[in-house]
């Protein structure tokens, strides 16, 4: 017996991203609220120097200003392992971590020779993506 379909790919089902105020894939809920997925990923995709504490590594948060600063310096529920090398790595034991996993798979599965997803498999993606069980996905 199938599950039950707990998720559509349908845009206006996802609540609206706190950072993007686009309707997407619902990512984490942060205390600004829920942040979708693109987002949440951009944000533990992004490197670089604080713009708060000059600290190098993974920058997660956005200051007032929309500087991006690390996550000592933002309210970003961001896990970041340290490494032995002194960078920064992701936590990725939960859920979540498994959801970017997979997303990075199904962007370089449905990607064009340019490396960008066609618009007209974006819907493909987001029900994949979006799927209750990302280990499964
Ligand atoms: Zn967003
Ligand atoms: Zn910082």
């Amino acid at each position: 017996m199938p599950a039950p379909r707990e998720y559509t790919s349908e845009l206006s089902h996802w609540p609206t991203c706190a950072r993007c105020v686009a309707c997407y894939v619902a990512g984490q809920h942060w205390t600004k609220g829920i942040v979708c997925f693109y987002c949440v990923r951009a944000a533990r995709n992004r490197q670089g120097i604080c713009a708060a504490c000059g600290h190098s590594g993974i920058l997660s948060g956005l200051d007032p200003e929309g500087r991006p600063v690390c996550v000592r310096c933002c309210d970003v529920p961001i896990e970041v392992q340290r490494k032995r090398c002194g960078k920064e790595n992701l936590a990725n034991h939960n859920n979540a971590g498994r959801r970017y996993l997979l997303s990075d798979r199904i962007d370089k599965l449905l990607a064009d020779p340019g490396g960008a997803t066609p618009e007209s498999l974006e819907p493909l993606a987001q029900t994949i993506i979006g799927m209750p069980r990302p280990n499964s996905g």
